[in-house]
C-alpha cells in the first residue's frame, strides 16, 4: 500500500493529537499558540485564539496559581528567565511539576523557521525517589545560565547563543545583527539615588530589552549595566527600527517611584554579521561602535562599518538622536 499524501497524514496527525491524553501544542515564530489539544488546554487553562502568546499563557497561570509549580515569588523575573531559554535550540526537554499534582516531561522541538511543537508526557509514576535530585540539578543548570538580578541570559548563555547563531549564519547566511547596549551616565544614578535605585533601572532596562526581542533572538546582561541583543533574520532597516523602538520606550520609562521625573537613556553599537568573521571580531566591532555612540554624545546608536569592504544594502539612518 502506498503512503498516503502529506495532507492526509497531516489530518491524521491532528486528529490523533486532538484525542491524545498527552498535552500537545504548536506555537508560531511569534510564540502565539496556534494549536492545542484538549489535554493541553485543560492543563494550561488556555485556548488558541490567534493572539495568546506563550508568555501571556504562563503569566495568567502564575497569577492564578495554576499550571506549573513556580516557587519564585518574582513572577516577572521567572518569566524573563524562562523566556530566555525558550526556543534557543532545536530540541530540549525538561521535567516540570504541575499544580494539579502531576509531573510532566515537557519537550520542545523548534524548527529553523521558528515554529515550535510542545508535548508533555505524564511521568508522575516514574522514579519518584530521584526526583528531588533531578530537580536540583535542573535548577543549578538554569541558574548557571541566568543573570540573577534581571532573570535574562547571563554572559555565558548569551555567548553560547551568539556562537550557535554565527555557526548557522556560516551555513544559511540568514542575516544577523548584534547590538551592544550600555546605560548612559549610570554611575550618576547610583551615586545620587543609591544602589537599589540603580538595580531598579537595570531591571527596567532588561525588561524592555526582552520585550523587544523575539523568541529566536537572544538578549543578555553581559556586564554591570551593559547588555547585548542578537537579532535573527533582520536586515539593517529592521535592526535599526528595533533599536529605535527600544530607545523610545527607554526614554519614556520612569522606573523609580520615588523619583517620578527621573528617566534614563542608553547608547548602542550595532554590527551586522559578516561572512568569515569570528564571534570576538564581531563583538569588537559592535563595541567600537558603542564607544563612538558614547563619544558622539550618548542616547543614540552607531552602526559599525563593515570590515571587508562589504557595504550594507540599505543606507544607514542618520544618528538616532531624535533631538538632532
Ligand atoms: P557611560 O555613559 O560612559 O556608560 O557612563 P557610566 O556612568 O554608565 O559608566 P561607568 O562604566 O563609569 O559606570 C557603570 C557603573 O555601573 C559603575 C558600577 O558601580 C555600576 N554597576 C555595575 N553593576 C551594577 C549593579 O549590578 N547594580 C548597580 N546598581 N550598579 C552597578
Ligand atoms: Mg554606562
Ligand atoms: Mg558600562
Amino acid at each position: 500500500m502506498a503512503i498516503p499524501p502529506p495532507e492526509v497524514l497531516a489530518q491524521q496527525l491532528l486528529a490523533l493529537h486532538a484525542d491524545s491524553p498527552q498535552p500537545v501544542a504548536l506555537f508560531d515564530p511569534d510564540d502565539v499558540l496556534c494549536f492545542a489539544n484538549e489535554a493541553f488546554c485543560q492543563t494550561f487553562h488556555v485556548r488558541p485564539d490567534g493572539h495568546t502568546r506563550w508568555i501571556d499563557m504562563m503569566r495568567a497561570n502564575l497569577a492564578q496559581a495554576r499550571g506549573n509549580v513556580v516557587s519564585a515569588t518574582d513572577h516577572e523575573a521567572w518569566l524573563a528567565a524562562a523566556a530566555s531559554r525558550r526556543g534557543k535550540q532545536p530540541f530540549r526537554a525538561f521535567e516540570a511539576d504541575l499544580r494539579d499534582g502531576r509531573w510532566i516531561w515537557m519537550s520542545e522541538t523548534t524548527h529553523a523557521n521558528g515554529w515550535m511543537l510542545c508535548s508533555a508526557n505524564d511521568i508522575t509514576a516514574l522514579r519518584t525517589e530521584d526526583r528531588a535530585l533531578r530537580q536540583e540539578r535542573d535548577l543549578a543548570m538554569r541558574a548557571a545560565l541566568t543573570d540573577p538580578l534581571t532573570g535574562i541570559s547571563n554572559r555565558l548563555h548569551f555567548m553560547q547563543q551568539l556562537d550557535q547563531q554565527l555557526r548557522n549564519f556560516a551555513i544559511t547566511r540568514m542575516p544577523l545583527a548584534l547590538a551592544v547596549l550600555d546605560l548612559d551616565h549610570f554611575k550618576a544614578i547610583n551615586d545620587q539615588l543609591g544602589h537599589d535605585a540603580g538595580d531598579r533601572v537595570i531591571r527596567d532596562f532588561a525588561h524592555l530589552l526582552q520585550q523587544c526581542s523575539r523568541r529566536g533572538d537572544g538578549c543578555g546582561r553581559v556586564g554591570g549595566e551593559e547588555f547585548m541583543l542578537l537579532m535573527q533574520d533582520v536586515d539593517l532597516p529592521q535592526a535599526q527600527a528595533i533599536l529605535q523602538r527600544l530607545q523610545e520606550q527607554v526614554r519614556a520609562s520612569r522606573p523609580l517611584p520615588a523619583q517620578p521625573e527621573r528617566g534614563y537613556t542608553f547608547s548602542a553599537g550595532l554590527a551586522l554579521a559578516e561572512p568569515g568573521e569570528s564571534a570576538a571580531q564581531w563583538c569588537k566591532r559592535a563595541d567600537l561602535a558603542l564607544y563612538q555612540a558614547k563619544a558622539q554624545g550618548r542616547d543614540r546608536w552607531v552602526l559599525s562599518a563593515p570590515t571587508q569592504g562589504l557595504v550594507p544594502e540599505a543606507e544607514p539612518l542618520p544618528p538616532s538622536d531624535s533631538k538632532a
